[in-house]
Formats: structure tokens, C-alpha cells, sequence
């Protein structure tokens, strides 16, 4: 007696039907569901570029408000590359992550002089650019140019794992060349910038870390963890994160006259090019007094004098944590002099907010601003036009 035939399987473990119902589905939600989002207006490869490179590591609503200033700023890829690296760091002051920023202008200059301004759609030549990785080009070359490049970010791998229920580390290579192998074969041929797009949309807006909303989801029928899981938010699995170690740093607010000085970090490495009063870790037992004492000679060949603690202020990184302890500070030599490099300003108070300065350090600059903390504030805010 002859077996009934079961329906063909595509590699996915879905059988040719259900791949077709998953594609029409999730295509069709998506034209009802998406949100009206500022880069998704057009679908020029600059603004594309510029979005995904905002959206790395950062929530949607952190980022349009820097997306609007961005591209008013610089509205093309000439524009940036005319920039200067410090308008473009003023630009995403406050973003963190400013590798993206940095690399950004970097690819600007390179698109301008090697291929004439526009954006390469030759997935080499993207992939070959400055903070470009696999899931940028993808991204870029789908939305942008439609072509078939399946785009897996932090979203996409999430609606991946619990559809497949994937069990695995999601971190470990194997796992996400198999994550980029299923997103491949699911893709719609020709409508990759839509088919990307909701993928990505379904993670933001229903596939949620953690409480997924399966009743609203359009694809629920072929979700493996909605079926066989009591929680699918337990997918996908990630390695425990690890206590991040935490330090102390010291920072002088070394006031002269009505300037104070800043310097310049290192364009590369972390928060590079932006701006920041000297100063440095602590060292050993040492108190914060003698570190500050010690950091600011060190770094700038300025001996001070401490005038004023300001209150602590704590920051998080991605594998530390500090506490930045900073104090107004006098000095108590005449070695103004040494101070050449162009690493080094002496800035008035008023212009302070012309550089980009990390998270931690504009507060630092926030006390400046405060009667409560440094008394400075009268000097500060008489010629500040941007205090309330
Ligand atoms: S059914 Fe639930 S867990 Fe599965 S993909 Fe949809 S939202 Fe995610």
C-alpha cells in the first residue's frame, strides 16, 4: 500500500507552503503595522547609512531626535565629508558608542574621493568601508538598493531563535551563521527592503525581550517557542553578562580668569576626539585629593590647587563602571606656556558647549552651571546665552 506523500520540506525545517504563508504574512502585517519613521520617508542610501549607524546599539526613540539634527546638519555625503571631526563628534554628543561617528566621517571622506560621492551598491566595496559590518551592508544594499541581503540585527536574531526555537548561545559563530542562513532562506526575492524591514519592526514592536506579545504576532502559526515553550522570552540565549569591574576617575576643572582648560582625547579608542577636563584613574589607595593633584600634573604639566569638590557622578559602560569625581581647581604654577598642543584648550566659559564632551563630563559641566555646587554659575551664565 502506497504512503501519502508529506509535503515537500524546505531546508528551514518549513515546508514550501508554510515559507510562502510566513512570506506573505509577514509582508502584509508590515504594510499595515509599520511605523512612520524619519528615515524611512525615502529611500536614498545616505539617509539609510545614516540611520543604521545611529540605530547600532541605540533605541529608535534615543535616536530620531539625532537623526533629525544629523541630516540637517549634514544633509549629504559631500557634507560630512567636509566636516570637521569635531562638528561631527557635537553631533552625536551624548549618543555614546562614538566609533560610529568617527567612522562615519572616515567612510564620508573615503565615499567622496574613491567613488565620486555616491554610496557603492558592490557589497565589497560597502563591506570595505569605515564601521560597515555584515549586517550595515545589508541593510544598506536591501533598503536602499533592493538587493537580496538578508540584514540580521539584534531584532532579527531574537524573531529567528524563538521561531526556530534555537537553543543555543546566540553569540557563538556557528549559531549565527545558521541565524543569517534561515534569514537568507526566508528572504523575499525582490522585496528585500520590505521583507528586512519587518523583520526587524516585528522585533521592535511584538517579538519583545521580554514580554513577547504572540497574540499580535502575524507569524505565530510557525513559531516553535510559542508552541513548545511556556516562555519564549527565555530565547534567545545569551552568556551571563559579567560583573563589569568599576574605577574611579579624577578630573581637574582647572579655572583661569573665566577660562577653564580642556583637552582632547585620542581620536582613537574609547570616547575618542571628544573633549574632556584632565585628570585620569586613580591609582592604588590613593586619595581622590592626591590623584586629581597627580592625574592633572601628569597629563597636562599643570600643578593645582584643589578649590572645590563637585558631586560624584556615576556612568556605565559596556564592560566598566566609573564614578568621576571632579574638582574646581586653581593654579599654582605659571607653566600656562607649556600648554601648546592643539590637544589643549583654554576655553571661556560660554564655550564650553561648542565641543563634545561624554555623558559624564557634561556634567561636570552642568555643576559648573549650578549656584548650588561651585558659585561659579555668575560668571558662567553672564555671558552663557544658553542658560535658562
Ligand atoms: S509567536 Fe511570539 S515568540 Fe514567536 S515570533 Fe511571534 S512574538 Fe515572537
Amino acid at each position: 500500500m502506497s504512503q501519502a506523500a508529506s509535503p515537500e520540506k524546505s531546508p528551514s525545517g518549513l515546508t514550501v507552503d508554510e515559507v510562502a504563508g510566513f512570506r506573505r504574512r509577514i509582508l502584509k502585517w508590515y504594510s499595515v503595522h509599520q511605523r512612520d519613521l524619519p528615515w524611512r520617508r525615502n529611500d536614498d542610501p545616505y539617509s539609510v547609512w545614516i540611520s543604521e549607524m545611529l540605530l547600532q546599539q541605540t533605541r529608535v526613540d534615543q535616536a530620531r531626535p539625532y537623526y533629525d539634527r544629523f541630516m540637517a546638519r549634514f544633509p549629504t555625503v559631500q557634507a560630512l565629508a567636509e566636516a570637521s571631526i569635531d562638528e561631527v563628534l557635537k553631533s552625536w554628543e551624548g549618543l555614546g558608542y562614538y566609533a560610529r561617528a568617527r567612522n562615519a566621517h572616515r567612510a564620508a571622506i573615503r565615499i567622496v574621493s574613491e567613488y565620486g560621492g555616491r554610496i557603492p551598491s558592490d557589497p565589497i566595496e560597502i563591506g570595505g568601508l569605515p564601521g560597515i559590518g555584515p549586517y550595515t551592508a545589508a541593510a544598506i544594499l536591501s533598503i536602499a538598493y533592493n538587493k537580496d541581503h538578508a540584514a540580521v540585527d539584534g531584532n532579527v536574531i531574537r524573531v529567528l531563535s524563538r521561531l526556530f526555537r534555537i537553543e543555543d548561545l546566540v553569540s557563538r559563530t556557528p549559531v549565527k551563521r545558521r541565524l543569517q542562513w534561515l534569514a537568507d532562506t526566508l528572504l523575499v526575492p525582490g522585496r528585500a527592503a520590505d521583507f528586512n524591514q519587518a523583520m526587524m519592526e516585528l522585533g521592535a514592536t511584538v517579538c519583545l525581550p521580554r514580554n513577547p506579545v504572540c497574540e499580535f504576532c502575524p507569524v505565530m502559526r510557525y513559531c516553535k517557542a510559542q508552541a513548545l515553550l511556556s516562555d519564549p522570552s527565555i530565547l534567545p540565549k545569551k552568556a551571563p553578562r559579567k560583573e563589569r569591574p568599576h574605577r574611579d576617575v579624577l578630573a581637574g576643572l582647572v579655572v583661569n580668569d573665566d577660562r577653564i582648560l580642556i583637552v582632547q582625547r585620542p581620536m582613537d579608542g574609547l570616547l575618542g576626539g571628544l573633549w574632556e577636563f584632565p585628570g585620569g584613574n586613580r591609582e592604588g589607595e590613593e586619595s581622590l585629593v592626591d590623584g586629581v593633584v597627580r592625574s592633572v600634573l601628569g597629563t597636562t604639566g599643570l600643578a593645582i590647587s584643589i578649590v572645590q569638590d563637585l558631586p560624584q557622578v556615576s556612568h556605565a559602560f559596556t564592560h566598566f563602571r566609573i564614578t568621576l569625581h571632579g574638582f574646581i581647581c586653581h593654579l599654582t604654577s605659571d607653566s600656562l606656556d607649556a600648554q601648546t598642543s592643539d590637544n589643549y584648550r583654554w576655553v571661556p566659559f560660554d564655550q564650553l558647549t561648542k565641543f563634545a564632551f561624554s555623558r559624564a563630563h557634561s556634567r561636570l559641566i552642568d555643576f559648573l552651571r549650578s549656584d548650588k555646587h561651585t558659585g561659579l554659575r555668575d560668571r558662567f551664565v553672564s555671558v552663557s546665552p544658553q542658560t535658562p
